[in-house]
C-alpha cells in the first residue's frame, strides 16, 4: 500500500520532520493552505517502516476524528494523546487496515506464507505491527 499517496489522495499535505524528539512519532494540524485543511507531520528519525504505520495512523485520526481534533493532536512514540486510549485504538486500527488489510493476510497466511519478515517486506510494515495484527486476527502461529 502507497501511504503517500493515500495521503495525498485525502488532500493531506505530508511533512517529514527531522527536529521532532524521538518521543513524538507524528501529529496532525489543521492547516487552511491543505486541500483538506489538514497537515500531517511525521518523525523523520523514526524507521521508515515506522512511519509509514505513523502516517497511517494519523490518516486514521483524519477520517474518524478530525472534527474532535481542534487544531491539531500530537502523538507520542506510544501513539497516545490527548484524543484518549479508545479513539488511539481507533486510529491503531484503521492504520492496521490500511497496511495489511485482512483478506490479503489471512489469504497469504492460509497458503502457507507464514515468516513474519516475508511477510513484513511484504506488507512494507516493521515486525512488531505484522506481530499485532496476526494476533490479533488470531494467526500467530
Ligand atoms: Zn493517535
Amino acid at each position: 500500500v502507497d501511504v503517500e499517496a493515500l495521503a495525498r489522495d485525502l488532500g493531506l499535505t505530508l511533512v517529514r520532520e527531522p527536529s521532532f524528539h524521538r518521543d513524538i512519532a507524528g501529529k496532525i494540524v489543521r492547516d487552511t493552505h491543505s486541500p483538506s485543511g489538514f497537515t500531517i507531520y511525521v518523525n523523520a528519525n523514526d524507521p521508515r517502516r515506522r512511519q509509514r504505520f505513523t502516517i497511517a495512523h494519523e490518516i486514521g485520526h483524519f477520517v474518524l476524528h478530525r472534527d474532535l481534533i481542534g487544531d491539531g493532536i500530537t502523538d507520542d512514540g506510544l501513539y497516545r494523546s490527548p484524543l484518549g486510549d479508545h479513539m488511539e485504538r481507533q486510529a491503531n486500527a484503521l492504520a492496521a487496515d490500511i497496511l495489511m488489510p485482512r483478506r490479503l493476510l489471512r489469504t497469504l497466511w492460509r497458503d502457507g506464507q507464514r515468516s513474519l519478515a516475508q511477510l513484513a517486506n511484504r506488507f512494507d510494515v516493521s515486525d512488531a505491527a505484522l506481530r499485532i495484527r496476526l494476533s490479533e486476527m488470531k494467526l500467530a502461529a
